[in-house]
């Protein structure tokens, strides 16, 4: 038996019993784990376990169990700018979500925790579009499960592609990347790219989390971003056919 202590993020909470919970953290040290809060159902006990804040838990692990034992929860930041907003808690629902879905048990992955507090927290302090951190979630989740590409360059012969006509690039799922018209890869490989979502791609790319929100793309270059990050996800990753967040997220 270990005691771990580490910060985490609730993921999903289930009730377990009359007083208990069942809480899926994805934590620091350990990645992603389901937790036992005896007693979190109970008002004097009462430790918010709900997603979306970041918090310092201290639990027993035993390699034999499923679910461990958490003895001591600490809340950090209640991340309130994100509870008062529908529009930012679909997408902390949503980020939530993708690393439910994109991680394993057990499996640390501690640049990915970082990316989910720095993202959440300036979510938290955005003044308008929230779905611009939801896209920069997504483009820093693609680097961190090893599948990331640079927006500035061609994914196979590395030409900068501000040498070419925007609408001259493609985007391809296949390749991972944007491919420039030297490469010649053909439609049923790469799909035209709109030069504007290929403008906010770049921008995601370059810029600091603070400036997110100066960020309004039009709405068919939205829909053309949305589809490319969720095609994009869902090629790369085995079993990932839905998501319950999309349907809230494209009511943003
Ligand atoms: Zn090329």
């Amino acid at each position: 038996m270990e005691i771990i202590k580490t910060d985490a993020i609730p993921l999903r909470s289930m009730k377990y019993s009359e007083s208990s919970r069942i809480v899926r953290f994805f934590t620091e040290e350990r990645g992603k784990v389901s937790l036992l809060a005896k007693g979190a159902r109970k008002a004097k006990n009462r430790v918010p376990m709900d997603t979306f804040s970041l918090m310092n838990v201290v639990y027993r692990h035993k390699p034999s169990r499923d679910i461990q034992l958490l003895t001591q929860a600490e809340l950090l930041n209640a991340f309130l700018r994100i509870r008062d907003n529908m529009g930012k808690s679909a997408v902390a629902f949503g980020i939530c979500e993708l690393v439910e879905r994109t991680t394993e048990v057990d499996d640390p992955n501690p640049k990915l925790f970082r990316l989910m507090v720095s993202t959440l927290g300036a979510l938290n302090r955005a003044a308008s579009n929230p779905r611009n951190y939801y896209w920069y979630f997504q483009l820093g989740l693609i680097k961190v499960l090893g599948f990331g590409f640079n927006p500035e360059s061609c994914v196979i012969c590395g030409k900068g592609i501000r040498d070419f006509k925007p609408i001259s690039l493609k985007f391809s799922f296949q390749y991972g990347g944007i491919i420039c018209p030297d490469c010649g890869v053909d439609e049923s490989k790469a799909a035209p790219l709109k030069p504007e979502a290929m403008k906010v791609l770049q921008f995601l790319y370059s810029h600091k989390l603070e400036k997110l929100a100066r960020l309004k793309p039009s709405k068919a270059a939205t829909q053309a971003i949305d589809a490319l990050f969720w095609g994009f996800l869902r090629y790369h990753i085995d079993g990932l056919k839905i998501l319950k967040s999309k349907e809230l997220i494209s009511r943003i």
